[in-house]
């Protein structure tokens, strides 16, 4: 769950345009954030903890000329969410400096660190990309389709080096990254959501296995690995992660959404007054699962959109009041049989506490619809979902999930639902963590902080 974004635009303020972007892929990490631009093959960074609006101002992004930059906002999902680890990471090596932002889990990351040892200083995944490409003593272009050829897991990977900006991604393509063009100066990023917010046109999906190459001589494209049985797009990008107006492999996330509640409320009606989604991520399902029902649709709880990982603490009295940090029910939703609709649930604790706050607000039925199928295990490709044993799905049925949750009653949309939604082949998708099927070798264990003690 991280951002990237990259552009080479000589005679642009490159800082400013990538700090846009970022602003853009803020959903997909809040703890830290970072540019780095290459001016004339000399490599300057900055990140630090924190969102895209508090790490940068404009004295801090004056300081960052170049003709290329990168960018990268983080959630931690292989090491600890400290500034170390907030990229883009600047590795110096032998043969040459790199920068570089990552978005993805490697699997092999152990063994890879193994081999590099003393010459890594982060404790996350990401720096032995950096590392790899930096002691090889090859060009840029075979150094960086080395390092790919290298990697197990998922990896959308953007880089500064050698004055030239390349950018690639995993042979399974599990994360999105997309090439646009800004005039004719390219640009590269994990949504087109960032394209479109700073005025670049989408020019096409970056392949799974391929790597790109900008500097003077223009855009190359090298296709390092074959795509691996039509990629594995992760599936809960569609009905979770992504933004609503972001097209991933051409199909718009809303419209996914709004498709996925349609089906569910096909699969799994309910008898009911009202429609509330569990903002904001469960309103796309919601208008879809009212369209197809007819049953209308509130706005029924309030969400506090400004609620941030890194708020002041409530005292622990407050703290029991939990949930009503980030939701209020509406009075509405008095006396009314009510369907509640999210994308997902996890560990259930959320849904628990929503459940119990409308039946106090004197709802008289509570019908949960989730727009996705039971998560069931954990994902090993950059999505920090909870380990098996948290996860209310794994090894409990619908109706024990029910009881738990205290709905009056409780609905998955299907997998082939799901499928359908996305109108992209099953072929083209992971969905390990609704299958317990793995597109790749995963490792036995899986601690996001397992190298903090080298570190
Ligand atoms: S395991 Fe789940 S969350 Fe992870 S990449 Fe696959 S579909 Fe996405």
């Amino acid at each position: 769950m991280c951002g990237v974004f990259g552009i080479r635009a000589p005679g642009r303020d490159v800082a400013r345009l990538s700090y846009f972007g970022l602003y853009a892929l803020q959903h997909r990490g809040q703890e830290s954030a970072g540019i780095a631009v290459s001016d004339d093959g000399r490599l300057t960074g900055l990140r630090d903890l924190g969102l895209v609006t508090q790490v940068f101002d404009e004295k801090k992004l004056s300081g960052l000329r170049g003709e290329l930059a990168i960018g990268h906002t983080r959630y931690s999902t292989t090491g600890s969410n400290g500034w170390l680890n907030a990229q883009p990471l600047i590795h110096h090596g032998p043969v040459r400096t790199v920068a570089l932002g990552h978005n993805g889990n490697l699997t092999n990351a152990d063994a890879l660190r193994a081999e590099l040892g003393a010459r890594l200083t982060s404790t996350s995944d990401s720096e032995v990309v950096a590392a790899l490409i930096a002691c090889d003593d090859r060009g840029l272009e075979d150094a960086a389709a080395s390092a790919l050829e290298r990697l197990e897991g998922a990896a959308s990977v953007v880089g500064l080096a050698d004055g030239q900006l390349f950018a690639f991604r995993d042979a399974h393509g599990f994360r999105p990254l997309v090439l646009g063009r800004l005039g004719d100066d390219p640009v590269v990023a994990s949504e087109t959501c960032a394209l479109d917010l700073v005025g670049a046109a989408y020019e096409r999906d970056i392949e799974p296995g391929e790597l790109v190459i900008a500097d003077a001589d223009g855009v190359r494209s090298v296709q390092v690995l074959d795509r691996a049985d039509g990629g594995a797009l992760c599936i809960f990008e569609f009905f979770y992660l992504a933004r609503p107006d972001t097209r991933l492999d051409g199909v718009e996330v809303h419209g996914a959404r709004v498709r996925m509640g349609e089906r569910l409320a096909e699969e799994a009606p309910a008898v009911a007054d009202l429609v509330l989604p569990i903002p904001d991520s469960g309103t796309p399902a919601a208008i879809g699962f009212s369209r197809a029902s007819g049953i209308p649709f509130s706005e029924g709880l309030i969400k506090n959109r400004y609620v941030h990982r890194t708020f002041i603490h409530p005292e622990q009295g407050m703290r029991e009041q939990g949930i009503r940090m980030k939701f209020n029910p509406l009075a509405e939703v008095a006396g009314k049989r009510l369907v509640i609709v999210d994308d997902s649930i996890v560990r259930g604790s959320t849904t628990r506490q929503i459940v119990q706050m409308l039946f106090d607000a004197g709802a008289a039925e509570v019908h949960v619809r989730v727009s996705s199928p039971p998560v069931v295990s954990p994902c090993y490709y950059g999505i920090d979902l909870a380990s098996e044993e948290e996860m209310i799905a794994a090894g409990n049925s619908v109706e024990d999930v029910r009881r738990a949750i205290g709905a009056t009653s409780l609905a998955y949309l299907s997998l082939e639902g799901l499928q359908a939604s996305t109108l992209r082949p099953a072929t083209a998708l992971c969905r390990a963590c609704l299958t317990r099927e793995y597109p790749t070798r995963v490792p036995d264990a899986t601690s996001k902080l397992r190298f903090e003690a080298v570190g």
